[in-house]
């Protein structure tokens, strides 16, 4: 029994040992897998920590450009904010400007508005103007017309160095009485002998020549509307004729009656050339001395000074006067030039002044002991009106006035100062005749009053300067001026009247 018993228990043993191993046999294949298993998780896991090394790299990577990424931003939204903020102001602003530039623009309409206004009233203005002076002009002449005597201006030059007086030594003296302001000389003698005279103007040492240009310009521009004007400068030699009538044509300020008197008229024709005006000049300049007349435009003249001895100028030229049913004056083979510019002008005077011939005396050695006469005669149509104008410009500086004591004369030049002596007092003889409206003038008793009849009285318009020095040695010369100039003043010849060919012209211009 007991070894049964021990046997079943061996059995039971061998059976438990069995299953044991069975299961030894399982849990060894199980582990056998699981070390498999976690190999394989090892070396996954290697995988992954290599693999995560490298992200964590490139996480660092990216974190630091995130970084960087964040702050350029950052400041982009700065930046943003900024420019959010001009772009504001800007807006403000335009809108601004917007207001402004609309109240701008209302404020030009305005403007606009107004500057037509003005225009408009400007244009009526010098509508005004321009019939104002028409008007002007008329009534100018009007007052030529009633008072109908020859004009005359005292013109006094200054003291010059070579007058040998102080200023102290004033003879001549201006009254500051309202009604002969400007138009009164006194004369002071050194006895104290006041001798006062009027004029129609009278000229101070002071006065400019363009102050003096100013007061002729008008008598100037009726040349231009078909009068015939002469305008004389009268005065013993020294006394400022010359410089009154041509002055220093080079310079502007010292030029004279002369050049001044053809600027304004050339001026003039070129702006009355809109008004379908066409005006054409011819000039001659001459010289009478010792009753001949002598012709400074010449080109086929000898020299100057020689031909002064010469009694005919060039020879075989005869330099008749004559006077056509018009009142036109013709000298025979005198040259006459077309002129069409200043600058034609200009080298006429400078060539006539070389021909000029200019003697000496003891006062002034450049004293000119002839008559000068420059004549321009203007011719214009208007195409439009069809109408025709013929006016004459003489431009006349007389010989020296003084009488022979002074001039220390003899001889030939005795003759010289006869003749101008002469020649000065015909034509005061035609001037009083004329005043005094005698059936004869005596025209004919000197070359000058020949030359210039049709344009003294009548039709004319005659100006004369009396130009006197300041020097107290010429107080007696001044004295024979001044009565002179007022007794021409005191004259009334006529009535100027223009020449135009529209209406019927009665000539009633037939004294010689
Ligand atoms: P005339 O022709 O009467 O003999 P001028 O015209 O030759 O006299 O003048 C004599 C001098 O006086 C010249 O030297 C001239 O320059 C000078 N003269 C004349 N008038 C004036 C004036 N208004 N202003 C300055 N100088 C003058
Ligand atoms: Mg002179």
């Amino acid at each position: 029994a007991s070894q049964d018993e021990v046997i079943k228990q061996k059995e039971s043993l061998s059976n438990e040992l069995r299953c044991l191993r069975v299961e030894l046999q399982q849990v060894r294949d199980d582990r056998d897998r699981q070390v498999t298993q976690m190999q394989a998780l090892t070396a996954e896991i290697v995988k992954y920590k290599e693999f995560t090394g490298k992200s964590c790299a490139e996480l660092d990577n990216l974190t630091i450009k995130s970084n960087a990424l964040e702050e350029t931003c950052s400041s982009q939204r700065e930046h943003i904010r900024t420019l959010q903020h001009q772009l504001t102001a800007a807006n403000e602003k335009l809108k601004m400007a917007d207001l402004s530039a609309s109240e701008t623009r209302t404020e030009f309409e305005e403007q606009k508005r107004t500057v037509c206004e003005l225009q408009e009233r400007l244009a009526d203005a010098e509508f005004q103007l321009i019939e104002g002076e028409k008007l002007r002009k008329k009534l100018h002449n009007t007052i030529l017309e009633l008072k109908g005597n020859i004009r005359v201006f005292c013109r006094v030059r200054p003291l010059l160095p070579e007058d040998g007086v102080g200023t102290e030594a004033t003879v001549i003296a201006y009254p500051t009485s309202t009604e002969t302001l400007g138009r009164g000389i006194d004369l002071v003698q050194s006895a104290g002998q006041r001798y006062p005279f009027t004029f129609d103007k009278v000229f101070s040492h002071e006065a400019s020549q363009q102050d003096v240009f100013v007061e002729i310009s008008q008598l100037v521009q009726s040349a231009l509307d078909g009068y015939k004007v002469c305008i004389f400068a009268y005065g013993q030699t020294g006394s400022g004729k010359t410089y009154t009538m041509m002055g220093r044509p080079e310079t502007s300020v010292q030029k004279g009656l002369i050049p001044r008197s053809l600027e304004q008229i050339f001026q003039t024709s070129q702006s009355l050339q809109a008004q379908g005006w066409k005006y054409k000049m011819q000039a001659s300049m001459l010289e009478i001395y010792n009753e001949t007349i002598r012709d400074l435009l010449s080109t086929n003249r000898s020299s100057g000074l020689d031909m002064s001895r010469t009694e005919n100028g060039a020879p075989g030229k005869q330099y008749t006067i004559k006077h056509d049913v018009n009142g036109n004056t013709h000298v025979s083979d005198l040259t006459i030039v077309d002129v069409c510019s200043i600058n034609e002008i200009s080298s006429l005077l400078q060539q006539a002044a070389h021909s000029r011939s200019v003697g000496r005396t003891q006062m002034n050695e450049q004293s000119s002991r002839s008559h000068f006469v420059f004549t321009l005669r203007i011719s214009g149509v208007n195409e439009s009106t069809e109408q025709q104008v013929q006016g004459v410009l003489n431009l006349i500086d007389l010989a020296g006035s003084e009488r022979l004591s002074k001039s220390g004369s003899t001889g030939d030049r005795l003759k010289e100062t006869q003749a101008i002596n002469k020649s000065l007092s015909s034509l005061a003889d035609v001037i009083f005749a004329l005043a005094k409206k005698e059936d004869h003038v005596p025209f004919r008793n000197s070359k000058l009053t020949y030359l210039l009849q049709p344009c003294l009285g009548g039709d004319s318009k005659t100006l004369m300067f009396v130009n006197i020095s300041p020097d107290p040695s010429s107080v007696g010369e001044s004295l024979c001026s001044l009565r002179f100039a007022a007794r021409v003043n005191s004259c009334e010849i006529g009535i100027p009247r223009r020449q135009t060919t529209v209406k019927p012209m009665d000539n009633r211009l037939s004294y010689g």
